[in-house]
């Protein structure tokens, strides 16, 4: 029997049409994807259309054509109605954009309320609360006081660093992780892409990948090969950003992206997180604590998430004390379910709960081989599943 995976299955944006999307990006990637970019000439094509969005003005590159983001941003559209609302009755509910201990502060309209937590909650707030959680809150005069916390839509979560059996959630009710990557300062590294989408996928969330630092190549080549590295996350459906914080580059695009949506950005320290972040939203909402992360005594000056409003309804959670995550609780079985591209390949197999590492006759080893799958993709799949073996 083919093992299945035992835990969490990938959660997807909707639940019509995925497998069929599936299907047609696994086609895009064997299409796309050949180890020799240069000659394919679909891969020429995909390059020139590149190029086309690069040169042209306003580069609108808008919601209407993030493939995998329109579900989950509709269903935000209706939620965002409710979201910071008022109920009626004797409790209200809002979204939580701050933190600290024993309280939090809750959006609700146009007020943000400090809640206190009751003993029970902030005994363990760091477990059952996060940044961008809904809650319930009850007023007496003039205090708050926090009831429940209702279900959450998505999260992006990590292992707790001292106690890795234990989930931590980053932020909740995100629809969409923005993956920042740099082209220099520091380099492109496309190997990193595939541990943060799982990441972000095993969440629920929508995942984007932000090229950032454009402004640092000269030349449409050393672009286009620079983007073209990451071909293989293109043809997953992925939308893939290429910005700069610095000239402004591509950054109508992201707010497009982010138009009426919650959202995160992760990746490594130095590739402009904060930057983008300040570049979209020039007079951020000072009293929310942002200034705090650029004030004279260092940039971790918090390790605490908030949660900001920029136009268009766009939020943004801020997460400055967490720049890496590991990924709670995935089995080395259950890795495979996050390599959509696999999927075909793995039908081939001879034996039905390969790990496509050794085993002989495997469809997914020989698909690379052919060159129909990227190699690059399948051995991001052995780090990872080394990384998971060892307990990483
Ligand atoms: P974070 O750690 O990801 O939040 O990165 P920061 O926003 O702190 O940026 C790290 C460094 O990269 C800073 O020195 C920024 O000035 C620089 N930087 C950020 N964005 C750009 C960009 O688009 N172009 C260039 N050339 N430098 C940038
Ligand atoms: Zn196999």
């Amino acid at each position: 029997m083919r093992k299945r995976p035992r835990r969490r299955r990938p959660k997807r944006s909707g639940a019509n049409g995925a497998g069929q999307r599936r299907q047609k990006l696994s086609r895009r990637v064997r299409e796309l994807y050949r180890p020799d970019l240069a000659d394919d000439p679909e891969a020429a094509e995909w390059h020139a259309e590149l190029e086309g969005e690069l040169a042209r003005p306003g580069r609108g590159r808008g919601r209407q054509k993030t493939r995998s983001g329109e579900r989950a941003s509709d269903e935000a559209g209706v939620l965002d109605e409710r979201d910071d609302e008022q109920a009626t009755g004797s409790e209200s509910t809002g979204r939580v954009i701050a933190i600290s201990s024993g309280s939090c502060r809750v959006q609700c309209g146009e007020e943000a309320l400090d809640c206190v937590l009751p003993s029970d909650l902030a005994r363990n707030q760091r477990a059952v609360l996060a940044v961008g959680d809904r809650v319930a809150f009850a007023t007496h005069g003039a205090s708050h006081r926090l009831r429940r916390v209702l279900p959450r839509r998505t999260v992006l979560s990590r292992p707790d660093p001292r106690n890795p059996r234990d989930e931590r959630v980053i932020a909740a009710n995100i629809d969409i992780a923005v993956h920042v990557e740099s082209v220099a300062q520091p380099p492109l590294r496309p190997a990193l892409v595939d541990r943060y989408l799982i990441a972000i996928a095993r969440g629920g969330a929508d995942a984007a990948v932000c090229v950032n630092k454009m402004d640092l190549l000269s030349g449409t080549e050393e672009r286009l090969r620079e983007l073209a590295k990451l071909a293989p996350y293109r043809a997953l459906g992925l939308s893939i950003l290429p910005c700069s914080a610095k000239t402004g580059e591509g950054l109508d695009d992201l707010h497009k992206l982010l138009a009426k949506r919650t959202a995160v950005f992760v990746g490594h320290s130095g590739v402009g997180k904060s930057s983008i972040l300040n570049a979209l939203a020039p007079g951020l909402d000072a009293d929310t604590g942002a200034v705090t992360r650029r004030s004279g005594t260092g940039r971790h000056t918090t390790t605490r998430s908030s949660l900001y409003r920029l136009e268009d309804g766009i939020r943004v959670i801020d997460t400055p004390g967490i720049r890496e995550f590991g990924l709670w609780q995935l089995t080395e079985d259950e890795l495979a379910a996050y390599f959509a591209d696999f999927e075909e390949h793995a039908a081939r197999c001879r034996f039905r709960d390969c790990a496509h590492t050794h085993e002989p006759d495997c469809g997914v080893r020989a698909a690379v081989e052919a060159g129909e799958l990227s190699a690059a993709r399948h051995e991001a799949y052995l780090r990872i599943r080394a990384s998971l073996a060892s307990g990483d």
